[in-house]
């Protein structure tokens, strides 16, 4: 098996592995702390108050600043950010799905392994994907709130959403490892939105998590003068790396790649390459939401069609 190029760690790539077996060994009210510390250093005090768990300083923040739910405004406790009744508008995939790429079929249709309509065009370098939902309307529009209007508590029902409808998926992994941002975009976004939500699942699903396995040079979107997808996953390639020193904790392992969204695969594919050469078993994917070609009919949960 050949061996990954390795680069040391840069400081946009927090925390590091050995930061994670340093804060497996304080107590947990510490490590509790010392997370809602990192992860909400640059939040707004409403998205501060929405993130926190029930606590002294959170009823205060309660008193002083009412939780309302994002899209209906009813008055949550805290560390909730949407109600139940809004929740229910997150349309999970279910039933018949692509093998490769995770998409909705038809119910009739027999998954291939060779892809569907959305997909049979691409090359994948990982073995699948499985998300929780279509890009479309509440789910991208909680992606956006997620990533670009500051609304980061919404990690936690990413990771609750996630491990409620895909648990045995989650399960039949050894290690999980977030996508990684270039450190131009991690330096405009102030976070990585796999990062966060995937570590949450990681943590409840007591699941093994290297949050800095992968990591991003440069500032590479696929290049749009190179026409093959495949060659645009060969071109990618080159700006991921695996971090120096954590072979031992890859070799043999079955990945878990979290990221929010599969629209290509280029970026997951990257991403899995790197970690196969450096002796992973297998690397499957698992995103938040499937971006599909506005081409065929498509299903969602109860075989109701969502696009024609
Ligand atoms: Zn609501
Ligand atoms: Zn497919």
């Amino acid at each position: 098996m050949a061996t990954a190029a390795v680069t040391p760690l840069k400081n946009w790539d927090r925390p590091s592995v050995e930061a994670d077996i340093l804060l497996s060994e304080i107590p947990m009210w510490m490590y509790n702390c010392m997370v809602e510390y990192i992860q909400y250093t640059y939040m707004s005090p409403m998205d501060l108050q929405r993130g926190m768990k029930g606590n002294a300083l959170s009823d205060v923040l309660n008193l002083l600043l009412p939780n309302h739910c994002y899209f209906c405004g009813v008055s949550l406790s805290s560390g909730v950010c949407i109600c139940t009744a809004c929740s229910t508008s997150l349309e999970i995939i279910e039933g018949v799905v692509c093998a490769r790429c995770g998409s909705p079929l038809p119910p009739e249709t027999k998954p291939e392994g060779n892809g569907c309509s959305q997909c049979v065009e691409l090359t994948f370098l990982f073995g699948r994907n499985v998300s929780l939902g279509i890009f479309e309307g509440f789910l991208r529009r909680l992606i956006h709130l997620y990533k670009f209007e500051g609304r980061r508590s919404l990690h936690r029902f990413f990771a609750t959403s996630l491990l409620t409808h895909r648990r045995a998926y989650i399960d039949g992994a050894d290690l999980i490892v977030p996508v990684p941002l270039s450190p131009v975009r991690y330096t405009e976004r102030g976070f990585n939105q796999s990062y966060l939500f995937a570590k949450e699942v990681a943590r409840k699903a007591h699941a093994s998590f290297i949050g800095s396995a992968l990591y991003r040079r440069g500032n590479a979107a696929p290049q749009s003068s190179v026409s093959s997808q495949h060659e645009r996953v060969i071109n990618l390639t080159d700006h991921f790396m695996v971090r120096a020193g954590i072979t031992d904790s890859i070799e043999d392992r079955r990945i878990l790649l979290i990221d929010d969204v599969l629209t290509t695969g280029v970026t997951a594919s990257a991403c899995a390459r790197v970690l196969l050469e450096a002796g992973a078993h297998s690397v499957d994917v698992l995103t938040l939401a499937r971006s599909l070609k506005a081409a065929g009919t498509l299903y969602l949960s109860a075989n109701r069609p969502i696009m024609k």
